[in-house]
């Protein structure tokens, strides 16, 4: 796959990623926005994604975002970014409406792409490393010296640490670190960067936090963990869905847990679930049985019923993989 080629001849192209993106959505989406900026300077090139009270702001062009998505028309390329086309949202529309269509994405539950043109690989750490690559590999006249800048590098950059928590997970591999190693030449302020937009948490956010890990429950002699944030909980501490990213990773990193699972309620009856696994559990299967997906290690999905008959779904799946392993 060839961007330069993708582009050719295109006066208007689009690029989105998936609801309440994260820090490797936000930052794919935009390294390719900016990158696209310098390679087509005659495109008129939109970039749309939900709106989030972020701690991204360190990325220059955060403004440029169409959080509206207002635009009117159709594009004569759609890029759909670290999802397949169900989790647009509102712009699952401009997708449906463009003449050529790609898919790049890091999700194993995405198996073949959804777009004409794909580009699905499982074993990256991010869509981010994946654009880096297409960036690099590009057949394009300008030398990459001109096509890369510290802006482009910095948006890559916060995409991996978001996806391999700071280069610590399985999906870490010697090419993302050579990666990294390449980026941070571009200059920018890196361990500022990971402190503010990784590590760091607001007050609310960490009382929140110390809320979800003091009400939470194990079961299955420790090996499973679950939380629970209701609505009225979320309105008692003025808290909104970003602000409860990194939660179930804390669940995960307690001591003898195979599969954590984080609930919070998105309406009467219906929570959206956040699953992270040791290396005894593909939470992606579990997700993708009800609806939703992801990658083996952290998984996601939207159910309905109390938060008794999520959970008690969800364990049935749980406990059959833990058992299997032990069988
Ligand atoms: P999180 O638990 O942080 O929301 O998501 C973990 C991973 O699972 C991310 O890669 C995210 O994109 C994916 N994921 C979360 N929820 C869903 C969902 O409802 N559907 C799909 N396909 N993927 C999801
Ligand atoms: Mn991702």
């Amino acid at each position: 796959m060839k961007l330069t080629e993708i582009v050719r001849g295109a006066s208007s192209i689009g690029i989105s990623g998936h609801i309440r993106p994260d820090g490797d959505c936000t930052g794919s989406a935009m390294a390719l926005f900016l990158y696209l900026k310098k390679i087509c300077k005659d495109a008129d090139i939109h970039l749309f994604l939900e709106s989030r009270q972020d701690t991204m702001t360190d990325m220059k062009y955060l403004s440029q975002i169409d959080t509206s998505y207002e635009w009117e028309g159709s594009f004569d390329v759609f890029f759909a970014l670290d999802t397949a086309k169900d989790r647009l949202g509102k712009a699952e529309a401009y997708f449906d409406g463009a003449k050529k269509t790609v898919n790049i994405d890091h999700h194993v539950s995405n198996q073949n792409g959804c777009a004409q043109i794909n580009y699905v690989e499982p074993k990256a750490s991010s869509t981010s490393e994946l654009i880096y690559e297409l960036i690099k590999a590009d057949d394009n006249p300008l030398p990459l010296k001109e096509r890369m800048d510290a802006d482009i590098a910095l948006a890559v950059y916060i995409g991996m640490i978001h996806d391999t928590g700071v280069f610590q997970y399985s999906n870490t591999t010697g090419r993302t670190l050579a990666d990294a190693a390449e980026l941070i030449t571009y200059g920018f302020d890196f361990p500022r960067i990971i402190e503010e937009t990784f590590y760091q948490k607001t007050y609310i956010q960490s009382q929140i936090l110390g809320r979800a890990l003091l009400e939470s429950i194990q079961f299955m002699d420790g090996r499973c963990i679950v939380s629970c944030i209701d609505r009225k909980t979320m309105d008692f501490y003025g808290v909104n869905p970003a602000d409860l990213d990194g939660i179930a990773n804390q669940l995960r990193n307690i001591k003898g847990v195979d599969c954590a699972v984080f609930l919070y309620q998105t309406g009467l009856m219906e929570y959206k679930i956040s699953m992270r696994s040791n290396d005894r559990v593909d939470v992606s299967r579990i997700a993708s049985y009800f609806g939703g997906g992801g990658h083996v290690r952290a998984a996601g999905c939207t159910m309905k019923g109390t938060f008794h008959d999520c959970i008690n779904n969800l364990s049935l799946h749980i406990e059959k993989q833990i058992g299997a392993k032990h069988d």
